[in-house]
């Protein structure tokens, strides 16, 4: 085997129902000076939750998210510069994250921004970020994006039509709160969408050209949880599931980066048809049985099983151009289509392959 990348993952976690009341201790430790400000951002949903007790002190930000789309490039500036702004000289002693994949993702990008000039588009790729970024703790609320420990953060530019991260190791969280009671409030789809998102990072993977023997076993655990929670005998959100989802979604979180077809198919529904990205990825395999034939069943079991609907049509009757922007916007991410189908993707996914399988959905 040739020599890995030199992988960096996160250095500290608590696991556990009830780990969320640590969470002031661990900020408590790195504010220096006592009085220096801690930045919040937290997913809307909880603008009014009783569960949702949060360590804020005197100068402190608190920051709610509105997720009813996902971070896009300008919501992340606009975050950043209203954060520099309200903070003028003073840099924060921790910025922590409360949320799913998309405020997760938002704290990264805004940590980030603090300690490196211009703007998020700017660091859209691989290894821009220069200067470390303040630090930062990640506490999921949702699970399965992976979102929570792995080394990017994904951002929907619409200028240059794609979703890109910041993918760097300064990225990476450098605390997480795992703690599988601040999901039960989660709604059951959403919990199966953004669930299989796991899944899908980790066969996608295991398929892929592009291997690695630690994200493989990584992979192979991860998929194992996600079989067991959603085709196992017993509710995919009961209390033992919270837990085994947030481990699955951890595990595959170091697995991630190494997407294959799912993931650029989903972009390009994600870009044209504001797809929220758990959705996107499963109509994307739903359209997928002949590349993935294995995952395809599994994953229409899963559906079965969970009592979870893909209304079908929603591409059908669009413009040319939205079919062209379909297609643009899925074949321009060559790493992963590279890593699933090789040089010639852009034979096997033509045009017309790639325009009948948006029709089919
Ligand atoms: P999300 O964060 O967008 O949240 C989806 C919905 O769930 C929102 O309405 C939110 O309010 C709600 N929600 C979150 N926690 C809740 C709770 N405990 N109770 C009730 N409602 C709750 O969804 P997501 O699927 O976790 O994240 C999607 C984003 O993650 C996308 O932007 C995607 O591109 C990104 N992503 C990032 C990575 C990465 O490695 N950085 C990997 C995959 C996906
Ligand atoms: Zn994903």
């Amino acid at each position: 085997m040739s020599v890995t990348r030199n992988t960096k993952n996160v250095p500290y976690y608590l696991l556990g129902s009830g780990a969320f009341d640590q969470l002031g201790a661990l900020i408590d430790a790195r504010r220096d000076p006592a009085d220096a400000p801690a930045v919040f951002y937290v997913d809307h949903f909880f603008r009014d939750a009783a569960e949702m007790r949060l360590p804020l002190k005197k100068n402190d930000k608190l920051i709610f998210v509105d997720t009813s789309s996902e971070p896009t490039v300008e919501n992340i500036d606009a975050l950043a510069d209203a954060l520099k702004e309200e903070l003028g000289t003073r840099m924060p002693c921790c910025i922590t994250g409360i949320g799913g994949g998309s405020v997760l993702d938002a704290a990264k990008a805004v940590a980030n921004l603090l300690s490196n000039p211009g703007k998020a588009e700017d660091y859209q790729g691989w290894d821009l970020v220069k200067n470390p970024a303040v630090y930062k703790i990640g506490v999921p609320t949702l699970s399965g994006t992976g979102a929570e420990c792995s080394r990017t953060c994904v951002l929907t530019n619409m200028r240059r039509r794609l979703k890109l991260g910041m993918n760097s190791d300064f990225t990476v969280y450098d605390q997480l709160v795992l703690d599988p009671a601040l999901t039960r409030t989660v709604p059951r789809e959403q919990f199966f969408f953004t669930g299989l998102d796991t899944f899908m990072h980790c066969f996608e993977s295991q398929r892929g050209s592009y291997r690695n023997v630690i994200v493989d076993r990584l992979s192979a655990a991860a998929v194992a949880v996600c079989k067991d929670i959603f085709l196992g005998s017993g509710d995919m959100m009961e209390e033992r599931n919270l837990e085994n989802m947030m481990v699955a979604s951890y595990l595959g979180g170091m697995a991630a980066g190494n997407t294959g077809a799912v993931h650029p198919i989903s972009a390009g529904l994600s870009i044209v048809l504001h797809l929220p990205h758990g959705k996107a990825n499963c109509y994307a395999l739903s359209a997928l049985a002949d590349i993935y034939p294995i995952e395809h069943a599994l994953f229409m079991k899963m559906l079965e099983k969970n009592k979870i609907t893909l209304p079908s049509g929603i591409c059908r009757d669009l413009t040319d151009e939205q079919y062209e922007a379909l297609y643009q916007g899925s074949i321009i991410h060559e790493k992963p289509l590279t890593n699933a189908l090789g040089p010639e993707f852009g034979t096997i996914l033509s045009r017309e392959r790639l325009t009948s399988l948006f029709k089919a959905m």
